[in-house]
């Protein structure tokens, strides 16, 4: 039976990299994204990926901060497909502010959609995961976790947070079959990072002057790091940094 992938926040920039790294791959794709705007996208990608890897993809919007709606998206995908093969959580939001321009409110919707998205992606996921005796999660987190940024205490602590939950989580779930793993990728051209380049251009060129490989990476670049992990059936509770040599552990 073919193999089923969820990828949130699939549709574009990483999330497309990886969507369609797992489509080459070939598994079915469930695209997920949140915003009515990227619907025709969201289509479109699932089109194109059927078409090229003659494997299903659909797309799903629902918002990874509302856990009923990540209920419904698990037991919609297994309904359709009968299992959920591989969980990748990469949905995520930058608000580039200054600490104290931070409000609270703002603070609390990072958190909300990078770091208790995740926890309600795993919590949907797992116990069709623990059913099937196998699976495996990706949870995408950031250099931001290890470097500190200007403007990002907000997406760092959310980072961090991801950092200590994929560990926790990885040895706790292993006995049951499902393999948990991260990738930490470093400046990525996507959308996030031209919106933070229109807001700090400085900060952004300065950035790039420190990364040792002098240029940021490309979603494809991310892929092949989800392809290793996918593959490593030793690897688990794993960070791989993909970062160009800006961070190295
Ligand atoms: P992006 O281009 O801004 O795309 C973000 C994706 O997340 C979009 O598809 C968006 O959906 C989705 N999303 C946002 N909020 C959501 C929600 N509440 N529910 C469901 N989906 C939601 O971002 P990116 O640069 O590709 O980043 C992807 C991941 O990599 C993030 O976790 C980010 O923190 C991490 N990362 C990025 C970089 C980088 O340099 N780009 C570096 C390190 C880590 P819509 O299309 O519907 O808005």
């Amino acid at each position: 039976m073919t193999k089923t992938a969820i990828v949130t926040g699939g549709v574009r920039g990483i999330g497309k990299g990886l969507s369609t790294k797992l489509a080459e791959l070939g598994y079915n794709v469930v695209i997920n994204y949140t915003s009515e705007s990227s619907t025709p996208r969201a289509e479109q990608l699932a089109d194109e990926l059927k078409k090229a890897y003659g494997v299903d993809a659909i797309p799903y919007q629902a918002d990874v901060s509302d856990h009923a709606a990540c209920k419904k998206m698990a037991a919609d995908v297994v309904e359709k497909y009968g299992s959920i093969d591989v969980l990748v959580n990469n949905a995520g939001i930058t608000r580039n502010t200054p600490f104290v321009d931070m409000t609270p409110d703002q603070y609390r919707r990072v958190i909300e959609v990078n770091l208790i998205g995740y926890f309600n992606t795993c919590h949907v996921c797992l116990p069709h995961m623990f059913e099937q005796g196998e699976g495996q999660i990706v949870n995408i987190c950031s250099i931001s976790a290890q470097l500190p940024q200007i403007g990002l205490v907000d997406y760092a602590a959310s980072k961090g947070g991801i950092n200590a939950f994929t560990k926790s989580l990885a040895a706790e779930v292993i006995s049951k079959g499902v393999r948990v793993n991260q990738i930490s990728p470093g400046s990525i051209h996507t959308e996030m990072t031209e919106q933070t380049l229109r807001e700090y251009p400085e900060i952004v060129r300065n950035f790039e002057a420190t990364i040792p490989m002098k240029r940021s990476g490309t979603p494809e670049e991310i892929a092949w790091a989800l392809e290793y992990l996918l593959k490593a059936t030793y690897v688990v509770g794993e960070n791989v940094s993909v970062n160009g040599g800006s961070f190295m552990q």
